[in-house]
């Protein structure tokens, strides 16, 4: 059990990829017995200890490498509740120690070549580098700027390769038209509407078709969810090409979990070229959450903060993660989840500043149902600073019953109110549940939308299959797209062609 790592928890080390000789295995024996005991190292060989309150992400079980996911609380991982949420720990103890701006810096995906080697080498190889006599001063100056430079100097290499680099600070975005009809609308100050459409389950189109068609013209854009929970049905990617060509505005999310990093940079440009032009990055629920048999359950090749990371300078520097170029980059707008409830704001708002200097531009939340929660969350995002680099969409689900209510309130990240649930829990006993949860719908957006212009820009609404309740929360919550608010002779023929559900 490691000394020092709050994990408490063993975790064998990674295997090296190819066969070595006896020296290089003797030193990896080595550094292991000295680094799993004491930080729980599991030999990554991308170490990146200095950045991490010397606590080793890699007993994550999503082997996160950027922070927490929406699912971290104080108590326990939610993937595995026999342990704590080692990116928790992580937080807790570099906000402790003052170290807390470190977890800004965007942290590379493991290089599988180097995965299960030591590091130590490449550590005394930049010692020789920069000079024993050099490091020895630098390390032992009276001033602290020069002892970090030298560290850095001696660990930067090792975390922070060529083909990444890295670093803690924003990056706007390399062009100024928008390239979606989400972004001009957000850029033109509309408080927007959007709609998550849950693809099918089989290769039969015409509800999904039907669905598009009865929404598209209450909601800026449409987003097709990636196998949400885990469980396999029609690709977002296809879902989204369906949309285009029924003249609706996609959001392709695209999750983590089951892509590799190669999958990821070659579906981005198929996407872009077929018209697609919002993205949604996320790291996606953990296989523990889909029916059994269960697929690889540990470590992603990337995260969400990564994914947004090679996304944005595939776009604004034209170049694949591998250094090639790219003759006619993509164009996207970015996007990604945002999680105003899954730990604490202080840490979520790190969190999601990380995502933003990475490359998101805007965010759909997680279900609000607690304003006040939401407002402590906005304060932290500005106190740092981020409000003007994002748009915000708050995500609201009408509840449909007692049921829903009581899985919502156990849903990691989520924050359902007492209140709430008894106010369900009356309705389900009247017989107007469905009727209860529109009303709570309708009444958090009337309060939300009074947080426009002071960080909030639109709702997101997440109908978990209600579909048909959408124009209805639309049109009653008076968040009719401006254009067709402004026609209204054909909005009245298309509210009698297409009578809303109550
Ligand atoms: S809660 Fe999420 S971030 Fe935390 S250890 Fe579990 S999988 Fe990793």
């Amino acid at each position: 059990m490691p000394g020092f790592t709050p994990g408490r928890r063993w975790q064998p080390a990674y295997s090296p990829f190819k066969k070595e000789n006896f020296g290089d295995r003797a030193l990896q024996v080595l550094e292991y017995s000295v680094k799993g005991p004491l930080f729980g190292c599991r030999m990554c060989g991308n170490c990146l200890l200095q950045e991490t309150a010397l606590i080793c992400p890699m007993e994550c079980p999503k082997g996160l490498r950027n922070g927490p996911c929406g699912g971290s609380t104080s108590e326990h991982c939610y993937i595995d509740e026999t342990r704590p949420c080692i990116w928790y720990k992580i937080y807790e103890r570099s906000f402790q120690l003052g170290r807390e701006e470190l977890l800004l810096e965007v942290l590379p995906p493991l290089d599988w070549e180097k995965v299960g080697q030591d590091t130590w080498r490449d550590i005394f190889r930049n010692v020789a580098k920069l000079g024993y006599k050099k490091v020895a001063g630098g390390l032992l100056a009276r001033s602290a700027e020069t002892r970090k430079l030298t560290w850095d100097g001696i660990f930067r290499p090792v975390r922070q390769p060529d083909w990444w680099q890295g670093d803690s600070k924003y990056h706007a975005p390399a062009y100024t038209e928008p390239v979606s009809e989400l972004e001009r609308r957000l850029v033109a100050g509309e408080f927007v509407v959007t709609s998550e459409i849950a693809p099918p389950l089989s290769s039969r189109t015409d509800k999904l078709i039907h669905n598009i068609e009865e929404t598209k013209h209450y909601v800026a854009a449409l987003n097709f969810t990636d196998n949400a929970s885990a469980i396999p049905r029609m690709t977002s990617w296809a879902c989204s090409q369906i949309a285009v060509a029924h003249e609706a505005e996609p959001v392709l999310q695209i999750s983590a979990r089951n892509r590799s990093r190669g999958n990821l940079q070659s579906e981005v440009i198929g996407a872009t070229a077929l018209g697609v032009r919002n993205i949604l990055c996320m790291t996606g629920d953990s296989a523990k959450l889909s029916p059994s048999p269960r697929e690889k359950m540990e470590i992603n090749d990337l995260d969400a903060v990564q994914m947004l990371w090679i996304l944005r300078r595939m776009r604004d520097e034209g170049k694949y993660l591998d250094g090639r170029e790219i003759k006619y980059p993509p164009k996207f707008f970015l996007g990604a989840a945002a999680s105003p409830f899954s730990s604490n704001p202080v840490f979520q708002a790190l969190r999601e500043q990380k995502k933003i200097n990475a490359g998101a531009q805007f965010f759909q939340t997680n279900l609000v149902f607690d304003v006040n929660g939401l407002e402590n969350w906005l304060n932290e995002l500005a106190r740092r600073n981020v409000l003007d680099k994002v748009y915000i969409l708050i995500g609201i689900a009408p509840i449909k019953s007692l049921k829903m209510a009581v899985m919502l309130s156990e849903v990691p990240g989520v924050y359902l109110p007492k209140h709430i649930l008894d106010r369900m829990d009356r309705a389900n006993v009247a017989g107007n549940a469905r009727e209860e949860g529109v009303q709570i719908a309708l009444e958090l957006i009337s309060v939300i939308k009074r947080y426009h212009g002071q960080g909030i820009h639109g709702i997101h609404l997440m109908p978990v299959g209600w579909d048909e309740v959408v124009p209805r929360i639309v049109i009653e919550s008076g968040l009719m797209p401006k254009e067709f608010l402004f026609d209204q002779t054909s909005q009245q023929e298309w509210n009698n062609a297409h009578p809303i559900e109550k």
